[in-house]
């Protein structure tokens, strides 16, 4: 019934620990192993990234965008107009040479059908770029007469909206078997009466974009603090291309190669060119993966901690189960040794108080079981108060200079019958040159009634006690040995804490209180001292107090 009792406590507590903490342990894990899955599922490290760059690009944009307008704005200012005549061509002059970012300048006038120009003075030696300069000037006036008059109406329109009026055009040619990017823009200059279709052109230098422009766009985006990129443990870089040829025409200083991972075609600034973005020697899909990887290790690492901390919280809750269990058995144990000497007391005495025995030696016994029955109870009993002492902190010993080899003698003398009466052979062996030792004689006595009750208690036929004290080195050492039934080696250890009785069903058949030795223990431990067992089963133990002789070590140790 108790032991049912028992099972079903221990079942309940099991249950709540894992009720308590495995199952939020076991959901939290899982609910994390679903949460990577799905990231995973969703590619969605991948699409933050592909975000961020797309965001980039369109900064990139936004900044091109203003550059080239900064750059534009002067000039419109500047602008001949076609009433200018003569002068026309030494303003676009006068421009230019201000002006090296730009190749050429132009002025046409649909009414007189004529496009003034003037090709980058500072270059007139360079007769490849004049070469080509004029090659695409000539390109301008065969569709300039077509094209103009839609151009003014638009920029007219984007004047009415308070937009910046002017409008680039941009492409790919080929100068000398390469790819060569050209761009130009164009305005109406100031002072044109609304009635007339009058455009002034600028074209950029393809050298100067390539080299100078947008390098330093570039350069910008990518340092600009804005720029908001997640795995900022990765490189961004940025190249700019042709479309349909992923040959980089311009490329950010550490551009180190590979397919770009997101691409921007500009609009309006400068058409048909293409941003595209990267990060340096790896992937999104790497990144994504690295991601990933990161995080199921770290799970990893918290799960093991996790079932780590389960099963030390699983092991306290079985020790201090443990624990309430030796108490109730001790319980058990104590109010049973309590009630023997007690009932034997009392039958004896009132079996002398009837004054019936006639045999002087009956007289003689009954008397000394009396005396034993309440030695046994009062060594119980100051074991009791001793270990209630210790548990509350409260134990204090009486440290005096003591001939431990006289303490020894007079506390076995008072056994000595005892001994013999239950049949052991009983052997002392004290040496008497012992120093004076300080030790609390009550507290030493007790440790070795405790073994010697222990060595009898714990004898079957072989039945021996030994006791020995002599010095070893700086110790002195009080031994107690038997042949009884001996402690298996991995119960040598417990024995020494509080309410630890052996497995052994044999041990359970004898009464005690599983106190003895931990007291022993505290004991030599207050004196600086330690008590070891050696013991193996059938065979017999030996207990030995060891005490340091120096008082200094028992100090500190107290
Ligand atoms: P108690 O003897 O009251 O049970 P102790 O603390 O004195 O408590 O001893 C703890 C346990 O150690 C005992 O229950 C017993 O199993 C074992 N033990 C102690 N001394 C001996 C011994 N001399 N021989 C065999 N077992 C022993």
């Amino acid at each position: 019934m108790f032991k049912k009792w028992r099972l079903t406590e221990r079942t309940k507590t099991l249950l709540t620990l894992e009720l308590a903490i495995v199952l939020p342990a076991v959901a939290l894990m899982g609910f994390s192993i679903w949460n990577l899955k799905h990231i995973q599922r969703n590619k969605a490290v991948e699409a933050a990234i592909q975000l961020d760059f797309q965001h980039v690009l369109k900064i990139a944009e936004k900044k091109t965008w203003h550059q080239a307008n900064d750059l534009v704005t002067p000039i419109r200012k500047e602008f001949p107009n076609p009433d200018d005549g003569s002068q026309i061509k030494s303003r676009l002059e006068h421009i230019l040479l201000a002006h090296p970012e730009y190749a050429y300048a132009a002025l046409y006038d649909k009414k007189s059908n004529q496009l003034v120009s003037r090709v980058q003075p500072r270059r007139d030696r360079d007769q490849a770029f004049c070469g080509f300069t004029q090659e695409d000037i000539t390109m301008l006036a065969t569709w300039l007469p077509t094209e103009a008059s839609s151009f003014v109406k638009h920029l007219r329109m984007m004047k009415e909206k308070e937009e910046e009026p002017w409008g680039f055009e941009g492409g790919w040619t080929v100068r000398a078997n390469q790819r060569a990017y050209w761009n130009i823009a164009y305005f109406i200059p100031e002072g044109v009466p609304a009635d007339r279709v009058v455009l002034g052109i600028v074209a950029f230098d393809e050298d100067y974009l390539r080299k100078t422009f947008f390098p330093a766009v570039v350069k910008d985006v990518l340092s600009s603090k804005n720029t908001v990129l997640r795995a900022d443990a990765n490189l961004p870089v940025m190249m700019i291309h042709a479309p349909k040829d992923s040959t980089p025409w311009v490329a950010s200083a550490d551009w180190d190669g590979g397919e770009p991972e997101e691409e921007r075609r500009f609009a309006d600034v400068f058409p048909n060119l293409i941003f595209a973005m990267k990060y340096q020697g790896t992937t999104i899909a790497d990144i994504g993966n690295r991601f990933l990887r990161y995080n199921y290790i770290v799970l990893g690492a918290l799960s093991v901690l996790m079932v780590g901390g389960i099963w030390l919280t699983y092991r306290n809750v079985s020790r201090e189960m443990n624990l309430a269990r030796l108490k109730s058995d001790f319980v058990a144990n104590v109010s049973h040794e309590l009630r023997t000497p007690l009932a034997l007391i009392r039958l004896y005495a009132e079996t002398l108080e009837l004054g019936r025995l006639t045999a002087k030696e009956k007289y003689q016994e009954y008397f000394r079981i009396i005396r034993e029955e309440s030695e046994r109870l009062t060594a119980l009993i100051n074991n009791i108060l001793d270990f209630s002492r210790i548990e509350a902190g409260r134990k204090e010993y009486e440290f005096k200079e003591t001939n431990l080899a006289d303490l020894v003698r007079s506390t076995l003398d008072s056994y000595r019958f005892q001994i013999e009466q239950n049949g052991f052979a009983f052997e002392e062996n004290i040496c008497s040159d012992i120093p004076p030792v300080t030790v609390d004689r009550e507290a030493i006595a007790r440790s070795l009634l405790n073994l010697v009750n222990n060595a009898l208690k714990y004898s079957k036929d072989q039945k021996y006690i030994g006791v020995s004290l002599y010095q070893a080195n700086s110790r002195v050492n009080l031994e107690v040995r038997d042949r009884g039934i001996g402690i298996p080696p991995n119960e040598q250890e417990k024995i020494f804490e509080k309410f630890y009785r052996c497995g052994d069903p044999l041990v359970h058949n004898i009464k005690g209180s599983g106190l003895g030795l931990s007291l022993v223990r505290h004991i030599a431990r207050a004196h600086g001292g330690e008590v070891l067992v050696e013991s193996s089963p059938e065979k017999g133990s030996k207990f030995t107090i060891a005490l340091p002789l120096d008082p200094g070590l028992r100090t500190a140790a107290a």
